[in-house]
């Protein structure tokens, strides 16, 4: 079968492979592409596995044993570590990551598995994956406790766009910044205000998804007093990040990370994906087979914020 494979940095091949072993085997419809598959490619990623490696993350599919539609989750936690044990399973010690939706069919553990709602098709059951560590970002920023707060968030990509739509639906007051015209308007679509830059110490929750040092820095200056700041994007590994002291003292900010989502997350993202309330269409970009995959991640965004879908059987 035919599948993309890492050989080293910036080294992307589509190559004939075995056919993969494991749990299950799982015939691949659509794989959508993100920022951590750019990363996979350009700087390698902790999740990849020895080179060459299969990659893709966002992964739907029919199972060959059961004949059932189903999202691959990309990781199963162990369930005996520390922080299986109390629940946080993003942060278990000893994650099996489940890689290779790139490719014609993908083998998966059982408890990676996730059942997909008839009607909901492929591509936009795959953005369930990053929809889901939007949904724990949510989760991470407590909007629950305080459903009118003025919420921002930094960065009009696809994770941009999906938080203020979770925001927008909890009930807050969302204002979505982004440099970008076409995005503005894909967030004022999903019931978002939009603007150029955000109001310096004028928000009381700031979601970043930019990933970037100087987007972690943006999101804290755009913090009012007491306000609780959510950094999503990954930036670089070895990247730094200088902060201003006093505020994140006399203005108690308070700084979280958000890293990643939990099973239950994933099924909670692909029920909303389902119901309409994330409209997965107005982020889903070309269709593109795997030959067109190594050129298409080069490419620099530009315009509106579009997840490339992959079927590799094109
Ligand atoms: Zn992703
Ligand atoms: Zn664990």
């Amino acid at each position: 079968m035919r599948a993309a494979r890492l050989h080293g940095l910036g080294d992307l091949r589509i190559e004939e492979v075995a056919e993969p072993s494991g749990e299950v085997l799982v015939t691949v419809e659509a794989a959508t592409a993100c920022a951590t598959d750019v990363k996979c490619l350009r700087h390698g990623h902790l999740i990849l596995g020895p080179y060459p490696a299969r990659f893709g993350h966002e992964t739907v599919g029919v199972r060959e044993d059961t004949g059932e539609r189903v999202l691959v989750g990309d990781s199963v936690p162990c369930a005996r570590c520390r922080f299986c044990d109390v629940g946080q399973t993003q942060l278990c010690e000893r994650m099996t990551w489940v890689l290779g939706g790139f490719g014609q069919r993908i083998a998966a553990p059982a408890a990676a598995l996730h059942a997909v709602a008839d009607g909901l098709p492929a591509a936009g059951a795959a953005m369930a994956e990053p929809l889901a560590a939007a949904v724990h970002a949510v989760a991470r920023a407590g909007v629950a406790a305080c459903p009118d707060a003025r919420a921002a968030v930094l960065g009009g990509g696809t994770m941009g766009l999906m938080l203020a739509r979770l925001l927008v639906l909890a009930g807050c007051d969302v204002t979505l910044a982004d440099r970008h015209e076409e995005r503005r308007a894909q967030a004022q679509a999903f019931g978002a205000r939009a603007v150029q830059r955000l109001d310096p110490a004028g928000h009381d929750l700031v979601m970043e998804a930019v990933g970037r040092p100087e987007g972690w820095r943006a999101a804290i200056d755009a913090a009012a007093p007491g306000a609780a700041v959510v950094l999503v994007g990954g930036c670089p590994s070895g990247s730094e990040v200088t902060l201003p002291a006093a505020p994140l003292h006399y203005a108690e900010l308070d700084i979280r990370g958000a890293f990643h989502h939990t099973p239950g997350e994933v099924d909670r993202a692909l029920a909303l994906l389902a119901a309409g309330d994330v409209d997965w269409r107005a982020l889903a970009g070309p269709t593109i087979g795997l030959d067109e995959l190594h050129d298409a991640l080069q490419r620099p965004s530009h315009g509106e914020a579009r997840k490339l879908v992959v079927d590799p059987h094109r």
